[in-house]
């Protein structure tokens, strides 16, 4: 055989197979993006074009992988939860890794026109990924809390930081040092007093993250969040179509995005589909 003598090259190529049975959390993270921020302008402390292209992307992503049940972003960054049971790719790391990594980056880019008008990308912008396996269901719940309270604690940081250069005409150096050992309720008391904002009155977007779902489709739901029609998912390697999405069934799930709690019972409570 001409080519045997050359094929023994591939056994350098090891497997690489998750852990069956046990939860995926494949976190994307913007590669140097308090750089790409100011170069394309961001506003400060949260650009809510940039937040919902990150949502955009993560929709399209979801939407091509059935086994993806549930994201969450903020910042520059999204973890994407896959469903224990999933044989997507024969559970290959770098195959899952990568293709969901290079998947989002591209959504990013397709659509940065869209978000951004009028302001051409000055470079192409590039995400890090890492898959993280976790055994049981308490440690997704509080992988996505950890998420979700650190959106918090940087989003009332960012938000007293920037109100006291923007409106308070502090510079970054003595934004800091105003900040520094403030807990809080002193944090949310100096926004108040000085700035006249009640921190539990600013978006939801930006002080809870996104979160990513597919539900039932209402008709409000529907009209306020319309779904265009979506390329065939990806079906490679994987065994069964999720729940409630087989063919004839009436129901129609719509990918969703949220900006409501994942600490608390009650969003798991509603949706026990997503540890199943
Ligand atoms: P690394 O490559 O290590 O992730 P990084 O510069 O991306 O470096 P991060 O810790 O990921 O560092 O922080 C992302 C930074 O990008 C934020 O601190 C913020 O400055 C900026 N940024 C990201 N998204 C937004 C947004 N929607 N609005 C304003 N700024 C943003
Ligand atoms: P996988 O996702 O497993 O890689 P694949 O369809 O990409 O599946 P490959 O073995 O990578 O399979 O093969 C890539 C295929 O893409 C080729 O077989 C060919 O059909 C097509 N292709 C790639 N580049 C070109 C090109 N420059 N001109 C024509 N066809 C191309
Ligand atoms: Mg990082
Ligand atoms: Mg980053
Ligand atoms: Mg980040
Ligand atoms: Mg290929």
């Amino acid at each position: 055989m001409a080519n045997s003598k050359y094929a023994y090259v591939r056994n350098f190529e090891l497997p690489d197979p998750l852990l069956p049975g046990c939860f995926l959390v494949c976190r994307l993270d913007g590669h140097a993006f308090h750089r790409f921020s100011d170069e394309h302008g961001f506003t400060k402390p949260n650009d809510e074009r940039a937040l919902e292209l990150m949502e955009h992307a993560a929709k399209d992503l979801m939407s091509e992988y059935n086994d993806i049940v549930l994201a969450f972003g903020e910042s520059d960054e999204f973890s994407f939860l896959l469903r224990k049971s999933t044989h997507l790719y024969n559970r290959r790391h770098a195959k899952i890794l990568t293709t969901v990594t290079s998947y989002f980056t591209s959504c990013y880019v397709f659509h940065w026109p869209e978000y951004f008008p009028g302001k051409p990308l000055r470079y192409p912008p590039s995400f890090d990924g890492r898959i993280v396996q976790y055994p049981d269901e308490q440690a997704i719940r509080d992988y996505f809390a950890w998420r979700q309270a650190d959106t918090h604690i940087n989003n009332l940081y960012n938000t007293v930081f920037w109100a006291l250069i923007q409106q308070g005409g502090k510079t970054t150096a003595e934004a800091h040092a105003t900040l520094t050992g403030t807990v809080s309720s002193q944090k949310n008391e100096m926004l108040f007093q000085r700035f006249k904002i009640n921190y539990n009155e600013t978006s939801a977007r930006f002080r809870k993250g996104s979160v990513v779902v597919r539900e039932v489709a209402t008709q409000d739901a529907t009209d306020a969040n319309p779904m265009p029609p979506q390329p065939p998912a990806v079906q490679a390697e994987t065994s069964r179509p999720s729940p409630k999405a087989r063919k004839g069934d009436k129901t129609k799930m719509a990918i969703q995005v949220l900006h409501c709690d994942v600490i608390g019972d009650e969003f798991w409570k509603a949706r026990p589909h997503l540890l199943a």
